[in-house]
């Protein structure tokens, strides 16, 4: 039997069984509308609510600080927008590394002629927080930078951001979508407005995340029609996905040391086999993002004269699945906007590959995906 490692966890991971088995019961015997009045309707309402105090409390938020959204694209439209449209002239900031999520919603702004600035990035994939400093004014509304990169895992000092947004009055927020169950989140001691997250990312289902929003932040509703969210985000919400979203959420943020460790040790297999097949960095690759302030398991490797798209398919038929860059990206053949940013010249950034091991894979995965890219390596060069 064909040998399936799945080692692209910063694209999607595979569903929680705890959260399966909720959602599938859910599903089938608690369809009742949380809105309706009557008693069959209660047992809904009282999921939703318990869901909604678990996921603030598993971030150090407050239940009705947590909005339900259909994940982290629609979580960064809805904090981006809502804010930039209730600060008619004012200006939004964020960074050049950003998800498209973001950096489109911007593009989006700019075309309502609303100004945006894109802050640099350091070699590290690190926004430096003087750089902050030396863009923002008083006809700011908005910062949003990112806790963690997708494509290279960087993790961003947003607690200075954040410090600094505030002395300026404007509102801080950050796309949290994959640091959020796999590093601690806190959102008083990160201390920013608004936060977005995805289940998918962290073992829940797709299609649900929510959009943390300190009480008192003032925001236009951006999706109108029934009262749901507080007003804000209108819609019948998806109670199974999001009884789902709270029971993978609590199990990875209870489980959050192991997790790391196993993926720590994943990253240092992988580095240990390929320096053993006789690969080493620097020479045969090169490794993007900054090594310490990163997500564990999340490694952007750049192989020189290499295709990264013959590189994926070659591991695919290897039965590795591994991105190029951001999965979002994967229709488009262009040179990551990131590893750009970073100043990663076009030959090196052409030869990138991203490994995202998550807490299912084992430390022969890494073995195997460190051999089969030795392997493929030297038949391609
Ligand atoms: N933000 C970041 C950093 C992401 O990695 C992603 C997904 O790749 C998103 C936003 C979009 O999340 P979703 O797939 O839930 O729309």
């Amino acid at each position: 039997m064909k040998r399936i490692v799945y080692a692209d966890n910063a694209a999607t991971t595979q569903l929680d069984s705890d959260a399966y088995k909720a959602m599938s019961e859910i599903l089938q015997r608690e369809y009742g509308n949380p809105s309706q009045p009557y008693s069959f309707s209660r047992a809904a309402k009282k999921l939703l609510a318990d869901a909604r105090e678990s996921i603030a409390s598993c971030i150090n938020a407050l239940p009705d600080e947590i909005y339900f959204t259909s994940g982290g694209t629609e979580s960064d439209n809805c904090a981006i927008k809502s804010v930039a449209f209730n600060n008619s002239s004012k200006a939004v900031i964020t960074s050049q590394i950003e998800h498209h999520a973001i950096l489109r919603s911007c593009e989006f702004l700019e075309k309502q002629k609303f100004p945006v600035v894109y802050l640099p990035v350091a070699h590290d994939g690190i926004v430096r927080p003087e750089i902050l400093k030396r863009y923002i004014t008083n006809n700011v509304s908005l910062v949003s930078i990112m806790l963690a990169n997708n494509e290279i895992g960087t993790i961003q000092p947003i607690g200075e951001f954040a410090e600094t947004t505030h002395s300026y009055g404007a509102i801080f927020h950050t796309d949290a979508v994959q640091a959020v169950g796999h590093i601690k989140v806190d959102v008083k001691e990160l201390t920013v407005d608004m936060l977005s997250a995805s289940a998918h990312k962290f073992n829940g289902p797709k299609g649900v995340g929510f959009l943390y929003i300190k009480r008192g932040t003032k925001l236009l509703p951006y999706m109108h029609g029934g009262q749901q969210e507080q007003g804000l985000r209108a819609g019948t919400e998806n109670v199974a996905s999001i009884v789902g979203m709270s029971i993978a959420l609590k199990n990875n943020v209870d489980h959050l040391k192991e997790n790391r460790k196993l993926l720590a040790n994943l990253e240092m297999a992988l580095f240990a086999r390929l320096q053993y097949n006789g690969f080493s960095e620097n020479v045969n690759y090169f490794r993007n993002g900054n090594t310490q302030e990163h997500i564990d398991g999340n490694v952007s490797l750049s192989f020189k004269g290499i295709d990264g798209e013959i590189l994926l398919h070659r591991l695919d038929l290897m039965g590795i699945s591994v991105s190029t860059g951001s999965a979002c990206d994967s229709v488009n053949t262009k040179i990551s906007h990131v590893l750009t940013a970073i100043g990663i010249s076009q030959e090196i950034a052409k030869g990138t590959i991203r490994i995202s091991f998550g807490k299912n894979n084992v430390v022969d995965d890494a073995v195997y995906i460190a051999d089969s890219i030795t392997r493929v390596i030297n038949e391609l060069v």
